[in-house]
């Protein structure tokens, strides 16, 4: 099952977490897949922010299938690098975290 038009179709409910443009157009990236897991990174074309989504996808190749966001206990570790990546793209955020990680669902903006 190819992942990407899946997460594609849903891209455009969320915004980047720095620059706060839509995600509809985004460049992602499958960086790994185990059975129904899948890794992704995901870059926003205006402001270039890399992030990784780790998915589990349910309900087989349905092409109705519910993706759901968690934090895979079989992923790797977090390295010092990570924390370092996420260090510099975050640096000029002045949100709060939660408000970074939520879709921008029913917001006025
Ligand atoms: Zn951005």
């Amino acid at each position: 099952m190819d992942i990407i038009p899946l997460l594609r179709q849903h891209a455009g409910d969320y915004r980047c977490p720095i620059c706060r443009r839509s995600l509809a157009d985004c460049r992602m990236r499958q960086l790994a897949r185990r059975g129904s897991q899948y890794t992704i990174e995901v870059t926003c074309r205006k402001c270039t922010l890399a992030f990784v989504v780790a998915l589990e996808v349910q309900g087989g190749d349905t092409g109705e299938a519910a993706s759901v966001a968690r934090a895979g206990e079989d992923l790797p570790p977090i390295t010092t690098d990570d924390l370092l990546e996420v260090h510099r793209a975050l640096v000029g955020y002045h949100g709060s975290l939660t408000a970074l990680l939520e879709p921008d669902r029913g917001r006025d903006s």
